[in-house]
């Protein structure tokens, strides 16, 4: 599940220091600035001082004011002693905590009708307002009062080079610190910001109505494989439905082939666009004949006019806007890594390229074909095979859930138990409890953080008129995982700056930590094994997480690779996106998926919606996978459950470091793809 991060959208927190390309002040009134400081404040650290001076330089529009008026809130507004500064910040902290939760708990109040059950049928207004966010404008109205200039002034932001250097010697405080320098170190107007939300808005509904009929294909022999009306939405249910088809169940193969032919016509485009989210045709993917359903008569239709990429390109051309604006980091490639995952395009390559190539996963391929049979297709990145079946069936399970949970209240009330279960003791575990509200949701569930401490988490999850089903409950106890990891990070945190964890990765992390144990929290015989993951079904989940990342991880490096190609030709077209997509998802499979799985050239890795509507998002996940793995690893260590409790809320009370940093605090050492395969070794 996406998280919603709240904290992000409310104050535009981008790591970085800017160069506006439109700066007033030049370096003579820089250099006046930092004479008249030094002279108000002869003890002050002047490197310091000039960092601080030369950000707010570069953030200084005319409407600000004159060169005098820079200069006089230099002079005024810098403070030298240690006690005045953290005076300062923690007013700052209080006024950023205080608008942040006000903010978001009249967001939360005015989006409860469109995202609730039991609040009435949401009208037009209540979709309209649900799109409102009261803070849109607050950084502008805190440059406005000149609070963000005081701000960048006296608490400069780092660079990720420097914060991964520094970092290592800095205390909690100096963090906090550095943390402070990044709330309003960029200065984007809003309409700027909103014109990307709108195309990345329509990315998102143009991919969330993108549904492939499939009682409407045939093959070419003009069967249905396909009988009952099915709606699969591209590629989240397609994938599914491929991956259900490693069961024995009919024309498996079959079906595995055509939903492989389906997804390559949607990367090519050449999908006829009468068959997207319509039932009055019938389609054969191999030859892509088009027949009216009703009259069976074949008809001519066009094909999809590379919309597909057109939602990218406009999303490309939206954050060229961006890069305007930062001079220090003029593209969405950068700020991705450099600001929001804090890991470097580089490294994040070395891990997932030593991944991709080493003999572990020529091993784990080998050992599918054995299982399968046969030769690998290229589908069989999605092997399925691997996924430990529980001995009791769903129903059962649906049963259970049922009857411990008719409404999202009885789950609430169960959280603390399962939390001691898991290892917590009985007071931290009520604690948590008491900020965790359960609420009965629309959609199939998500946890909404809480930004402030008068705030409780909330995890919504969907409960039907019998209660909750076992699908439902396995999702409520991964968004659980999300909540108590935001009540950890924010109510146990020394200091506000810090709440939250380094990035989405690390928050998904601990919510498969909560949802590989969901059986555990049900089964009372399974207690006794305490918080291990279970060694009868370890081999499967292992195989079964290297397979997945070795997946991810291409289609990342496909996602990667387009987006540096779009800004290598920004002027290009649909078309010509479209072709340079086919290419690089080919380069990627030649280079680390033909030799295990066959076909040159096959571009299937482009097949990801995520790439068409979340511009650069995929590369979190496998950053967040090999954080649950090294975390796993080392809770693994653990001798009882209290110990695993105890080093969990130790690990997530660490806050906003970078990722190496914190992982280096909780397992001893930085990200790495080691430990994985160190443990597949192990075991083949
Ligand atoms: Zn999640």
């Amino acid at each position: 599940m996406r998280r919603i991060a709240i904290i992000a959208s409310i104050v535009i927190m981008m790591v970085h220091p800017t160069q506006a390309t439109n700066s007033m002040i030049g370096e003579s009134t820089i250099q006046q600035a930092l004479s008249a400081l030094a002279q108000t404040h002869p003890q002050a650290d002047m490197a310091l001082a000039e960092r601080g001076v030369r950000q707010l330089a570069a953030l200084w529009l005319e409407a600000d004011g004159h060169e005098e008026e820079f200069v006089d809130l230099v002079a005024t507004q810098y403070i030298a002693d240690a006690e005045g500064k953290k005076l300062l910040f923690d007013r700052l902290s209080y006024i950023l905590e205080q608008c942040a939760q006000s903010a978001d708990m009249l967001n939360n109040t005015l989006q409860e009708p469109t995202v609730l059950l039991g609040k009435g049928e949401p009208t037009m207004v209540d979709w309209i307002i649900s799109g409102y966010s009261p803070m849109a404008h607050f950084a502008e109205d805190m440059f406005a009062n000149k609070i963000a200039h005081i701000c960048v002034l006296n608490f400069p932001a780092y660079t990720l080079d420097e914060k991964n250097t520094l970092g290592q010697q800095w205390t909690r405080l100096e963090w906090a610190y550095a943390r402070m320098g990044e709330v309003f170190n960029t200065r984007i107007p809003g309409s700027v910001y909103a014109h990307s939300a709108q195309a990345m808005n329509q990315a998102e509904n143009y991919i969330s109505g993108y549904n492939v009929m499939m009682h409407c294909v045939r093959n070419e022999d003009g069967q249905a494989l396909w009988n009952e009306p099915m709606a699969l939405l591209s590629h989240w249910n397609l994938r599914d439905e491929l991956k259900s088809n490693y069961a024995q169940v009919p024309n498996a193969r079959e079906k595995q082939e055509m939903i492989y032919q389906i997804m390559l016509r949607i990367i090519h485009q050449d999908i006829p666009e009468c068959v997207v989210n319509n039932e009055d045709y019938c389609w054969k993917p191999y030859s892509n004949e088009v027949q009216e359903r009703e009259s069976g008569v074949v008809v001519e239709r066009g094909r999809e006019p590379d919309t597909r990429y057109q939602h990218i390109l406009n999303i490309f051309h939206a954050m060229q806007q961006v890069d305007a604006y930062r001079a220090d980091a003029p593209s969405h490639v950068l700020r991705t890594f450099n600001d929001d995952l804090e890991i470097t395009q580089e490294e994040i390559e070395r891990l997932f390229t030593t991944l991709l190539q080493s003999d572990e996963i020529k091993a784990v391929a080998a050992i599918i074909r054995e299982r399968l049979g046969r030769d690998l297709r290229p589908y069989d990145i999605w092997y399925d095979g691997f996924k430990s079946r529980s001995g009791v069936s769903e129903d059962d399970l649906t049963a259970q859930t049922q009857k411990l949970y008719p409404t999202a209240l009885a789950y609430e009330q169960d959280i603390a138990r399962m939390l001691m279960d898991l290892g917590f003791d009985a007071d931290k575990a009520h604690e948590i409890q008491s900020h965790i509200v359960v609420e009965a949701a629309r959609g199939s569930g998500h946890a909404r953080p809480c930004v402030g401490r008068e705030q409780p988490a909330r995890l919504r999850t969907r409960i039907g008129g019998q209660g909750m089903d076992y699908k439902g409950y396995n999702i409520a106890v991964h968004e659980m995982g999300h909540n108590v990891e935001e009540v950890i990070s924010l109510y146990d945190m020394d200091y506000y700056l810090l709440a939250g964890i380094p990035n989405t990765g690390f928050t998904e992390a601990s919510a498969f930590l909560f949802q590989q144990r969901d059986m555990q929290l049900l089964n009372e015989q399974a207690k006794e094994r305490g918080s291990k993951a279970q060694s009868a079904t370890e081999v499967n989940e292992l195989l079964d997480m290297i397979w997945g990342m070795y997946e991810i991880m291409g289609v990342s490096l496909v996602d990667m690779a387009m987006w540096q190609w779009l800004y290598d030709h920004p002027q290009a077209s649909a078309a010509e996106l479209r072709d340079a997509v086919v290419r690089i998802a080919g380069d990627v499979w030649n280079k680390y998926y033909a030799p295990l799985l066959g076909e040159q050239d096959c571009p299937l890795l482009g097949i990801y919606s995520h790439m068409v509507g979340y511009a650069l998002y995929l590369p979190g996940y496998p950053i967040g996978q090999l954080v649950q793995f090294q975390l796993e690893e080392h809770l693994a260590k653990c001798s009882s459950p209290a110990e695993f409790a105890k080093e969990y809320i130790r690990i997530y009370q660490q806050g906003k470091l970078t990722p190496n940093a914190w992982m280096i605090g909780a397992v001893g050492q930085p990200m790495s793809v080691e430990p994985i395969l160190r443990a597949v070794r192990k075991v083949l």
